[in-house]
């Protein structure tokens, strides 16, 4: 069992983040942040797929005026992401951002900071030091060197010597992230500073890469962290739709047995028995399921001679054969079915049992309550 490290607890637009708050799945929007629509629009599909605190770029006043609007059409907390510019910060603050991401260093000096950190308190926003390898205070890099796996001190040094600075106008609702594009530079550097400060972490490798490349460095790194106990909320970065994140970012969780979101889908690699063509059946199926809610256990499995067997564990199944496919539910063969049908059969099994087990929650939480 994974016993979590224990941090300070912090809200974030209702949200609690750390001291054994849930571990909160993130993203961040891709378009102008001031084409109020279309950013609305890809909220919306990334909390229809679960994410749930959603942060927009402020590069100027523009994007911190949209900020208003697009909080009006969502149901997330949104985070403000400012560099450089305090009035940004402030800007965005004022229009509703929820939460907001700087790097205290480069705001240009603790006057502005202290400005920041003023509005912060007022409007009860959180803030997130976010330190990257990239943007390191130069005489960091000359004490410690660019950060590595070795020696990955002048992330941590950076992200303590900002938090200070918070802390020093007496504010201290704060979480952290330290950002390398290296994995064990992350899983190292998140370590040590997890012993150093209590604040909530946010995890995440930054510029991991495209959906393979960057799925597995971020699994590997969170997977890690998360599976020792550090983390308290995290983003899966890749160069793809962000949606794509979120899925990751479920399939992380459920593969550490920390969260279950929609079912699971278990499918066989192919070999030389299988009889139809399970890629695009199996593809239908993941598409299909990104819909539902329950944690079914879906199966789609190659040939009947192994299939149900090896996916016992699937709550429901589908597996090809010659010319047909078998429907099986717990391992058991329940239905025989042509294949020119076996998608629509099996889609219909699957609405029904998700639509029993829908009511057999509803039915759960009415004796519950009553
Ligand atoms: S389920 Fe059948 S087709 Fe799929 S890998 Fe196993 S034996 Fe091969």
């Amino acid at each position: 069992m994974i016993v979590r490290r224990k941090t300070r607890q912090i809200q974030l637009g209702g949200m609690l983040i750390g001291g054994g708050a849930q571990i909160s799945v993130q993203s961040m929007t891709n378009t102008d942040t001031a084409d109020i629509e279309k950013t609305a629009e890809q909220i919306h599909r990334l909390e229809a797929a679960g994410c749930e605190i959603i942060r927009v770029a402020v590069p100027d006043l523009d994007a911190a005026r949209a900020i208003r609007q697009i909080r009006e059409e969502i149901g997330i907390p949104l985070i403000g992401d400012i560099h450089f510019d305090w009035r940004l910060a402030v800007a965005a603050m004022e229009q509703g951002a929820q939460g907001i991401r700087i790097n205290p260093g480069n705001l240009g000096g603790p006057k502005n900071l202290k400005k920041v950190v003023d509005a912060a308190r007022h409007q009860q926003v959180p803030i997130r030091v976010g330190v990257n390898s990239g943007s390191i205070e130069k005489d960091l890099l000359e004490r410690y060197g660019y950060p590595t796996a070795e020696k990955p001190q002048a992330l941590i040094e950076s992200a303590v010597r900002n938090v200070r600075l918070i802390e020093e106008f007496g504010y201290h609702e704060i979480k952290i992230s330290i950002k390398s594009a290296d994995v064990l530079t992350t899983i190292n550097g998140y370590r040590a500073l997890s012993k150093k400060l209590d604040y909530p972490l946010h995890l995440g490798v930054t510029e991991a890469g495209g959906l393979i490349g960057g799925t597995v460095k971020s699994s590997v790194a969170l997977g890690i962290l998360l599976n020792e106990g550090i983390g308290d909320t995290f983003r899966i970065s890749l160069t793809r739709d962000p949606v794509e994140e979120i899925r990751v970012a479920y399939e992380l969780l459920r593969s550490l047995k920390i969260r279950e979101r929609g079912p699971e889908l278990i499918s066989c690699p192919t070999c030389g028995r299988t009889g139809i063509d399970l890629f695009s059946l199996a593809q239908e199926v993941e598409d299909y399921i990104q819909t539902m809610k329950s944690p079914l256990k879906v199966a789609v499995m190659g040939c009947v001679v192994n299939g149900p067997g090896e996916a016992r564990e699937a709550d429901i199944g589908v597996a090809g054969g010659r010319g047909k496919g078998i429907i099986f539910k717990k391992g058991e063969i329940v239905k025989r079915v042509a294949e020119d049908e076996l998608l629509k059969v099996f889609m219909d099994e699957l609405k029904k049992m998700e639509a029993e087990r829908l009511q057999d929650q509803e039915q759960k939480n009415n004796n519950q309550s009553a």
